[in-house]
């Protein structure tokens, strides 16, 4: 496997390690974390840290040695890392593959649809152009197999791509193999061309 060279932000990994992320998006985070040892450390070092300030009821901080015994608490709470892209699937449902678009296959994950988010997979062949399109939220992507690119970059197994409003695209499913991605999609993809506009209401997503 080609080293990962797409990872969540900070402050990505910090809301999902806190609770504080969505479920959607979560999942696919936490997918990707299954797969980047460097990411599931970090997330197993911020939730450690969240877990060793809230039992800190009394002021160690004010001790000289406070923050190597903070250092030690961590390092002994670490939690278990995240083993396999599917473990954070285990408690979904997943629908079966259904045509979307010439070439390109949806599965859906029955992650419950929060702040309009829809969580689920896509396969798609080589050489598969998808439709220019924008977004009316976020739209974050980890790959499983295979690979995609768009201007800004190539995206392999276990890379991530955040993708928000502000963003247009037209990702191209690179030769050589089959591309599969989990995707959480908040809102609606709106193509720009008419074509893509005709089939919009099939794809239902
Ligand atoms: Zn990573």
């Amino acid at each position: 496997m080609n080293p990962i060279t797409h990872h969540p932000t900070e402050e990505t990994l910090a809301a999902f390690a806190s609770g504080t992320l969505d479920e959607g998006r979560s999942v696919v985070v936490a997918v990707h974390a299954s797969l980047c040892p460097a990411c599931n450390g970090k997330t197993r070092r911020y939730e450690a840290i969240g877990g060793v300030l809230l039992d800190q009821t009394s002021p160690a901080a004010m001790k000289p040695d406070a923050l190597q015994k903070v250092l030690g608490l961590i390092d002994t709470n670490l939690p278990a890392p995240i083993a396999t892209p599917e473990e954070p699937l285990d408690r979904y449902q997943l629908g079966k593959w259904r045509w979307v678009w010439p070439g390109v296959r949806q599965r859906s994950i029955s992650v419950p649809v929060v702040s309009n988010i829809k969580v689920f997979m896509l396969k798609a062949e080589p050489g598969i152009q998808l439709p220019h399109h924008k977004h009316t939220g976020y739209e974050w992507t980890c790959v499983l197999e295979g690979a995609f690119e768009h201007q800004f970059g190539r995206y392999g197994p276990g890379d991530f791509d955040e993708a928000d409003e502000t963003l247009e695209h037209k990702p191209t499913i690179c030769q050589g193999a089959t591309c599969v991605c989990i995707v959480a999609l908040q809102g609606n993809i709106k193509f720009q061309s008419g074509w893509g506009r005709m089939i919009q209401p099939l794809l239902r997503l």
